[in-house]
């Protein structure tokens, strides 16, 4: 499963969520932190380093 990097602009925390692709493109996200919906999603390749299999 992808990881997905983003910012939020409220509190400037970075966090990462694990989520499909279609979940990725369908939800909003919100900031684990202060619960902003304010977040960029930052733009980063799949990362296939980690390549764990479950
Ligand atoms: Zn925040």
């Amino acid at each position: 499963m992808p990881t997905y990097e983003f910012n939020c602009e409220k509190c400037q925390k970075n966090f990462t969520l694990k989520m499909k692709i279609a979940e990725y493109e369908k939800k909003k996200f919100t900031c684990p932190e202060c619960n902003s919906n304010k977040v960029k999603k930052k733009l980063t390749a799949f990362q296939t380093k980690t390549s764990r299999k479950s």
